[in-house]
């Protein structure tokens, strides 16, 4: 069986660890690979790689690291299909998803090819009589990413364009259930003309992440996952006085005003919920029906929900494909069979499909629950599955207050046809980001992602402006060139400008 081994220095590299983890094609329900497990040796290693480049990289002129970035953007162009497949294989994803999730990844790519600009400090002339001052940014050092499993080439791409731009080096400790799709972009960086050293992979479990929350040479972690992992980084990176990004998991609400066009709102909201089988930290899992929206928006729901075509991610008009494990397929079902006993109504049920000649597959299909309330099990836990529950309220401010009262806080949409409901949900809603009538709000690269509440743990959301700001420290100077013969008095009172 083939091994995914780490990506150190430039080259794959075995590791020390021999024990590692299975990684299975959901689609088939089969072993198809198995990757190597990274110890504390192994992040050790690719911090010494790292720190050495790290020397060399943060000298190199903007120039240089501005046409790596141009050359490998066109890589991930030339290679989109390949990647894509990959990532099908090891996700369950279908291909046209995961050529998505390389678009949105490459735009970040493509935001940290304007670094010339971007890095640009700013100038002040005569700030006090001979004096100026001049700010500017340098990179941290070594620099690691940790990142789920649900979008394995999108979410550490919203991380190492910027860090290496910047003139960092970077340690990526991808998911353990879908580590191909790292190697892959290791390897695009190196044909791009990245040194070696620069970028490295470390797969693994708990053991590698924490070597690296602890390792003294990495001096900042951006994470990517689940709430309470994320808690846990952030607790841990920062007592070990590193600088630290996390981002959570999230219930996203679409709130449908009786005002809305029911259809187009149902048509996106499916989307939302059931596309790359509900397992986006965007996709929308509850459906916040106001006042006499309810009916008529339940009713296309359903038609929607069965249209939707269940199948292997590589067939041709697949719209969902399987979900990550079997463990989860268990855990999605069971949530549906508690979401009924606790008194939601199964409109539409997923539990048990079988998709012909992938019976073993970790197929569930799109479940649709309405009358759930905010006490359900359902509605309080992230169940990151084709789940959409559906809760109904009678205005727009109890449908905020439910919103609110969520711990979690990463995306939301409203739909509506009113200007003047659209600017009051923005306002009073607490999220971090918001569609109008846009049920996946993803904000584009030049903004930065990140939820708010337990969306978000500390206070640093991810890429764009933010992702310049968390792998960079500022430096300000201030300058006096003296004339040779110009007399000066230096004051023993504390500095002021005259
Ligand atoms: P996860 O938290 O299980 O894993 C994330 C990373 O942490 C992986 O690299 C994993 O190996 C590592 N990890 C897992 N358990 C660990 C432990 N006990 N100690 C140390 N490290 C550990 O998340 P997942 O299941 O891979 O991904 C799904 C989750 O990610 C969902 O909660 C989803 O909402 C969230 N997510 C959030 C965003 C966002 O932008 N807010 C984006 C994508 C995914």
């Amino acid at each position: 069986m083939k091994t995914i081994q780490h990506w150190i220095n430039g080259s794959p590299a075995a590791g020390t660890n021999p024990q590692t983890a299975l990684v299975f094609n959901p689609a088939t329900g089969q072993e198809q690979a198995q990757v190597a497990l990274g110890s504390a040796a192994d992040v050790d290693a690719a911090v010494a790689a790292a720190s050495r480049a790290f020397e060399t990289w943060s000298e190199s002129s903007l120039t240089q690291r501005t046409q790596v970035m141009f050359a490998f953007r066109q890589l991930l162009v030339d290679h989109e299909e390949e990647l894509a497949r990959i990532i099908s294989a090891e996700h369950g994803k279908t291909v046209d998803d995961a050529r998505g999730e390389i678009v949105r990844g490459r735009e970040v790519v493509e935001f940290a090819c304007g670094l010339g600009d971007i890095l640009k400090g700013s100038f002040s002339d005569q700030v006090s009589r001979g004096v100026d001052v001049h700010n500017f940014r340098q990179p941290l050092g070594v620099v690691a990413g940790i990142t789920p499993f649900n979008f394995p080439a999108m979410v550490p791409l919203w991380m190492h364009p910027i860090a290496v731009a910047t003139g960092n080096t970077f340690i990526l400790k991808p998911s353990e259930r879908d580590p191909s799709a790292a190697n892959f972009v290791a390897d695009l960086y190196k044909r791009a003309g990245l040194p070696d050293g620069v970028f490295n992979v470390v797969h693994g479990g708990k053991s590698a992440v924490d070597a690296i929350l602890t390792h003294p040479g990495i001096e900042a972690v951006s994470f990517v996952g689940s709430t309470p992992i994320a808690k846990y980084v952030h607790e841990q990176a920062t007592a070990h006085g590193k600088r630290v990004q996390a981002l959570g998991g999230a219930k996203n609400h679409a709130v449908v005003l009786p005002d809305a066009d029911l259809d187009f709102a149902a048509n996106h909201i499916t989307a939302g919920a059931y596309g790359s089988a509900g397992e986006r930290c965007m996709a929308v899992s509850v459906a916040v029906a106001v006042g006499d929206a309810a009916d008529g928006l339940v009713k296309v729901l359903e038609r929607k929900a069965l249209e939707v075509k269940v199948g292997p991610g590589d067939a041709p008009g697949t719209d969902m494909g399987p979900v990550i494990t079997k463990a989860a397929q268990e855990r999605i079902e069971n949530a549906v069979t508690t979401a009924a006993t606790q008194g939601a109504t199964i409109v539409v049920d997923g539990r048990g499909l079988k998709v012909e000649g992938h019976e073993e597959g970790f197929f569930t299909g799109p479940s649709l629950l309405d009358h759930v309330t905010a006490e359900m099990d359902a509605y309080k836990e992230e169940l990151f599955g084709p789940v959409l529950a559906i809760v109904r309220a009678e205005s727009l401010d109890e449908a905020i207050a439910l919103i609110n009262a969520n711990p979690y806080g990463n995306g939301t949409a409203l739909f509506t046809a009113s200007g003047e409901a659209a600017r009051r949900f923005q306002r009073k809603i607490n999220v971090g980001m918001i569609g109008v009538n846009v049920p996946v709000p993803v904000p584009m690269s030049y903004y930065s992602f990140g939820g708010w509440k337990d969306s978000l743990i500390g206070d640093s959301p991810i890429h764009g402006p933010e992702g310049i700001r968390f792998y960079t420290r500022p430096k300000v100077v201030t300058t006096r060139w003296p004339q040779p013969t110009q007399q000066t008095t230096a004051g023993f009172n504390f500095p002021t400008s005259s």
